[in-house]
């Protein structure tokens, strides 16, 4: 299987090349050249545990051999301390499926766990060396740290707004003491990390001397390895039910998790429709009611994993919406750069997308629906996940039973929950232990100048 760019200007890719540069080359996103269609598998797929799915459905789109995939797939999921991996729990008259079990009890474990097991095995093999700096506003970070600290070959560096993330999230990540991993507390913004680390990336010969790589969500790689949870959901609820299809409702931000649905539904699983769900910063409800991609500014929320206006995989979307027209893909992307908007026509039944329906979560709505939930069914929400439920009671359907995704571990966010119920009840022994932990951490101006001598000075004395 070969990648090729969202933008049409840049020779395929291998698996490997792929999963390594992360950015096509021409500044578009790396799909791979085609979708397998996986119909007359699902039947033999229905009765596969987690572990064994993923082994086949990732294997379908790399050429790494088959004894490597088992190898990493295997050891990514035993970090997991649940034995299905992402449990499906019946709440309602639907299904929560609980994607937080990994190290940092956010689904980002899902693909990061993978990703960091499959850089360390590519650059065994090609003898190279990467260097990852990232930024976060706080859960990104943290899995990005679990996913490749202790590794060979690897090393990361991190950096956080400083006292702008959770205390729990500064912790998950500053605790983390292997010598491979440097988090930097840059006294500014998310949006000050990010532009350090757009301008670092920009200077080309600085990325090629110090070997620098990214992790950020267009990773071809952490796709990948979430279409696996739809592929799961899907075939295990329409085989218990006796149904010929699910919904899944995601709650979104970068469009990464959803489009992971999407290649799923491409690929011929049983997906009826995708509920997008956003809170205030609803770019991507906008787009999906109206067809106009427009900036917006971000505001703060309780569900801050969700607070992007720039959702960095929608180009993915776009080519395919396209039926693969890279001109056309350009000429969106040229004019969303020049004006801050793109449009998009209705189809033919007057939608935009008639698989994809949408709705926005507010604040109200998403404290609200964590105490009914709990008052109803015993089950506590994490907020990014709330958002989801929240917009998925506008959609139900008999024959088409709803999958909410839940993105976070609701004592990630006890804040939130505080706040709903009036009691701090959402905790779990993970991160209570992290409290009085020897942590490690460095601070840095807000300044791409300061972070390049920074890693000048770690990375010439490192060899
Ligand atoms: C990152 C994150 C999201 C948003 O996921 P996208 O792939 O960016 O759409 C939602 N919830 C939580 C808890 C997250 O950490």
């Amino acid at each position: 299987m070969h990648y090729v760019s969202t933008r049409g200007k840049s020779e395929r890719l291998t698996f490997a090349d792929a999963v390594l540069t992360g950015l096509a080359r021409d500044g578009g996103l790396l799909l791979p050249e085609s979708i397998p269609d996986v119909g007359d598998r699902l039947e033999a797929w229905s009765t596969l545990s987690y572990v064994e799915l993923a082994i086949e459905v990732i294997g379908l789109f790399c050429d790494l051999p088959r004894v490597d995939v088992e190898d990493l797939v295997r050891r990514s999921y035993a970090t997991f301390d649940a034995d299905d991996v992402v449990p499906l729990v019946p709440v309602g008259d639907g299904y929560i499926m609980e994607l937080f079990h990994g190290p940092t009890l956010a689904f980002k474990d899902v693909a990061l766990q993978f990703l960091g097991n499959l850089f360390e095995y590519l650059l065994e093999q090609s003898g190279q060396e990467l260097n990852i700096v990232a930024a976060t506003s706080g859960d990104t970070g943290s899995a990005a740290i679990q996913g490749v600290r202790g590794k060979e070959r690897i090393r990361i560096f991190v950096m956080h707004p400083k006292g702008r993330t959770s205390r729990t999230q500064e912790l998950q990540m500053t605790t983390v003491l292997d010598e491979n991993v440097r988090n930097l507390a840059v006294a500014g913004t998310f949006d000050d990390c990010q532009g350090m680390l757009k301008e670092i990336f920009s200077d080309l010969e600085f990325k090629d001397a110090y070997a620098l790589g990214a992790v950020n969500s267009i990773n071809w790689a952490r796709v990948l390895a979430q279409v696996v949870y739809y592929v799961y959901g899907s075939l295990r609820v329409t085989r218990e039910r006796g149904v010929d299809a699910v919904q899944f409702t995601v709650p979104t931000g970068n469009f990464g998790n959803i489009f992971a649905g999407y290649v799923a539904r491409r690929m011929g699983l049983p997906i009826s429709r995708l509920v997008l769900a956003t809170n205030e910063n609803n770019i991507l409800e906008r787009f999906f009611s109206t067809g106009e991609y427009r900036l917006g500014d971000v505001v703060p929320t309780c569900s801050p994993s969700m607070d992007i206006q720039v959702a960095s995989n929608f180009e993915r979307y776009l080519y395919y919406r396209a039926n693969g027209d890279t001109e056309q893909v350009c000429a969106w992307m040229e004019s969303f750069r020049q004006n801050g908007v793109l449009r998009v026509e209705r189809g033919p039944d007057g939608s935009i997308d008639p698989n994809i329906v949408t709705g926005c979560g507010d604040r109200q709505a998403t404290l609200e629906t964590i105490r009914r939930v709990y008052e109803t069914n015993g089950y506590l929400l994490d907020p990014h996940t709330a958002v989801g439920v929240s917009v998925s009671e506008a959609f139900q359907d008999r024959d088409r039973p709803m999958i909410c995704l839940a993105t976070a571990h609701p004592a990630k966010f006890r804040e939130a929950i505080a706040e709903s119920l009036g009691e701090d009840v959402a905790r779990h022994p993970a991160l209570d232990a992290l409290e009085g932990r020897p942590s490690r951490c460095e601070a840095l101006p807000a300044d791409a100048a300061a972070l390049k001598r920074y890693l000048t000075f770690a990375l010439s004395g490192a060899e």
